[in-house]
């Protein structure tokens, strides 16, 4: 488990291997499974038609037994709160293709209807946080002030989840002060989880209504919900700026050649790549220690942009790479691990 992890955020990236139960469909055609976890670490991959396991080893394995809860608990969640509550930025993402399990990860199952609310055993990671955070700010001896905005990109094109009114697209700009920012982006203040709760949920449905024809929901962009956390009195030695927990439900990673998508779907999938090229190439240019971070290339997409801090140097950022245990999606899923072993 994460949760015995280092104290400060002196390793950047942590990396979480979440393999999904088989889906129904898939249990119907009679797929075969590729994956074995071997101990709590590591993921052994049966290539098909025989040859030796291939072995890959995460900060932590979690396969289809695991419940939300034990996610929740294995990632160490809680400490990348307490390190944004002292001033840090961290980031939680879920990697992977389409139907891997990313949303399922940080927000449970879809719901059975508009407005019904996840069952509880099931919420995600997303959920389990906010409650944390809640309980956890009530017995601060400092107040702090809680906000959140919550957008999404598409096409390298930024859109706020909370707009008053129509959305369009918003510019992603960059100051001394607060380094990259979305000009105009409505940040709402809340006190309360149910509050909270509702600012998840105006997302989560407009995210929704914004579903691609070919293929499942929101399967396209990547989506961005950020709380900030301010002390109203900071702590000496701390930073002044307020600390920052951002989850990001990035857009599937799988190649897009294989929806046959062209045109306008041909640019959104091109956008899609870079976002997720240059996460790659930032991550993987942090981890060497021969490299400066101004020679990190955080401008080459808005995601970049907008994760620059956490990455970049006062955070702690968790990566959950999700796949399906389907011999089927082997291909995909082996694009994931290389992806995700990269990164850490
Ligand atoms: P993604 O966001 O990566 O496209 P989803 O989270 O939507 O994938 O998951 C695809 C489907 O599989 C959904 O119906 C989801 O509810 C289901 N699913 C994903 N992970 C699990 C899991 N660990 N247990 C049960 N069902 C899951
Ligand atoms: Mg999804």
């Amino acid at each position: 488990s994460l949760e015995q992890g280092p104290e400060g955020p002196e390793t950047p990236i942590q990396v979480v291997l979440r393999v999904r139960p088989m889906s129904a469909a898939e249990l119907r055609r009679g797929e075969q499974s590729a994956l074995h976890c071997s101990g709590t670490r590591t993921l052994q991959v049966s290539p098909p038609g025989g040859g030796p396991d291939v072995a890959f080893r995460f900060g932590a394995v979690l396969d289809a037994a695991r419940t939300q809860e034990d996610v929740f608990r294995a990632c160490g969640v809680r400490r990348l709160g307490e390190l944004a509550l002292r001033g840090f930025s961290c980031t939680v993402f879920t990697f992977g293709q389409t139907g891997s399990g990313k949303t399922y990860t940080l927000t449970g199952p879809p719901p059975q209807g508009e407005g019904v609310p996840v069952p509880h055993n099931l919420a995600g990671i997303m959920q389990r946080t906010f409650a944390w955070l809640l309980d956890r700010v009530q017995h601060l001896s400092a107040p702090v002030t809680l906000r959140a905005s919550y957008l999404e990109i598409y096409n390298e094109q930024v859109r706020d989840l909370l707009s008053v009114g129509s959305p369009r697209p918003l510019p992603v700009r960059w100051s001394k002060t607060r380094g990259f920012y979305v000009e105009q982006l409505r940040v709402v203040e809340f006190g309360s989880l149910g509050s909270l709760m509702e600012l998840l949920q105006m997302g989560l449905s407009r995210r929704r209504s914004s579903a691609h024809t070919l293929n499942q929901a929101s399967s396209r962009s990547h989506a961005l919900l950020t709380l900030y956390i301010s002390r109203q009195t900071v702590p000496p030695g701390e930073p002044p700026m307020g600390g920052k927990l951002c989850f990001v439900d990035l857009a599937g990673s799988e190649k897009v050649a294989a929806t046959g998508s062209r045109g306008e779907l041909m640019l959104e999938a091109n956008s899609i790549n870079r976002s997720l090229l240059a996460l790659g190439h930032c991550i993987s240019l942090l981890l060497d220690p021969q490299r400066k971070q101004s020679h990190i290339p955080f401008r080459d997409s808005k995601l970049t942009k907008l994760l620059a801090d956490s990455l970049g140097g006062r955070g702690v950022t968790l990566m959950v790479a999700c796949v399906s245990p389907s011999a089927q999606c082997l291909p995909e899923t082996l694009s994931t691990l290389r992806y995700a072993s990269r990164a850490q």
